[in-house]
């Protein structure tokens, strides 16, 4: 066996333990503090973390063994890229392993938007029969506007035709015919926020993206417009998402991750039209034993110097 030493520190499925521990030493301080992280990094071949751990230009300064970090799941915007790249840190991660449980929980959470599923469990668990005040809306016939066609924005798109909803995409990245195999109609950014029910965003968090949907953006669409974030925080403005549920400009807004996590209980969290789940879409047990096992190759590959799957430095 070689001595390599991985730090996990957002826990990992025991199936992608097993597969490191047949040749590394695996440690295992999942919720590690920051401070401890800076102390001990020093000490690791391999990191392994999800969203919590904040990898940033100071924990990389003190990891001197450090060849490579892997993130059991897509987004990588909790890791310094530039200072690891700088200091020759590969870093990977396991982007199709969450896919389907994101778009499912998309999905979820658009039913629930449309059937105010939340307030009728609500009053049902407070002694309340609300029948009449409850009364929802079809999804059938509705347009559902996606920004961001990746990985994630195709299997939402599948999923909203399957309501027999109009399915319009925006991805600047992607050409015309792309976006059409993908299950989308390509549309501008402007046309898809004039003609969309629903939007949904499916974009990572970079310079380009953050505050993306802010009060201008909301301004410019339907009245009345159901926003779905499954994203990232700091994608949408939650000032102007606010401003625009309260003029009801936004008759609805379903958000599984926040500019800050956990947020608190917020005047946003607490709006009575705002479904909020603790950044949850990625926690199937499928989609969390798929991540562990991908990034547990990933991370051997790496150290053994092989062929690399997903390299995003
Ligand atoms: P992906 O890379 O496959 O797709 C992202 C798409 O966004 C790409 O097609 C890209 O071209 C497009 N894009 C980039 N900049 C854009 C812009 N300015 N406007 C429109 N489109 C733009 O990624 P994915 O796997 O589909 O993931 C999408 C998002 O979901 C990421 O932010 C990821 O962090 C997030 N995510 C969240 C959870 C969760 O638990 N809530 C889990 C997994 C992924």
């Amino acid at each position: 066996m070689n001595s390599w030493l991985v730090l996990i520190t957002d826990g990992l499925e025991e199936s992608g333990q097993k597969i490191l521990r047949s040749s590394c030493k695996v440690d295992d301080r999942k919720g590690i503090s920051a401070d401890e992280l800076i102390q001990i990094i020093g000490n690791y071949d391999a990191l392994i973390v999800r969203s919590r751990t904040k990898v940033t230009a100071d924990v990389l300064a003190r990891a001197d063994k450090l060849k490579v970090i892997g993130r059991a799941g897509v987004g990588v915007d909790n890791i310094d890229l530039a200072s690891a790249s700088a200091r020759q840190i590969t870093v990977v991660n396991a982007p199709q392993s969450t896919t389907i449980a994101v778009a499912e929980h998309t999905i979820a959470m658009m039913v629930a938007l449309a059937r105010n599923l939340t307030q009728a469990d609500a009053s049902m668990k407070n002694g309340q029969w609300l029948k009449s005040q409850l009364m929802g809306s079809e999804l059938y016939g509705k347009t559902f506007g996606l920004i961001g066609v990746g990985n994630i924005g195709t299997q939402v798109a599948h999923r909203a035709a399957a309501f027999g909803m109009t399915v319009l995409g925006y991805d600047p990245y992607l050409d015309n015919e792309q976006i059409q195999k993908r299950g989308a109609q390509p549309v501008t950014l402007s046309d898809l926020f004039v003609r969309s029910d629903y939007i949904s965003v499916h974009v990572p968090l970079n310079p380009e993206t953050r505050n993306m949907l802010d009060g201008q953006a909301f301004s410019a669409m339907k009245r009345g417009v159901r926003i779905i974030c499954t994203a990232r925080g700091g994608v949408i403005d939650e000032t102007a998402l606010l401003q625009a549920l309260e003029s009801g400009q936004v008759a609805g807004a379903a958000l599984d991750v926040f500019a800050v996590e956990p947020p608190g209980l917020t005047a946003l969290v607490a709006h009575p039209h705002v479904i909020a789940t603790p950044h949850i879409a990625a926690q199937t047990v499928e989609a969390q034993a798929r991540a562990a096992v991908d990034i547990a190759e990933e991370i051997l590959a790496a150290l053994e110097g092989k062929p690399l799957r997903w390299k995003v430095v």
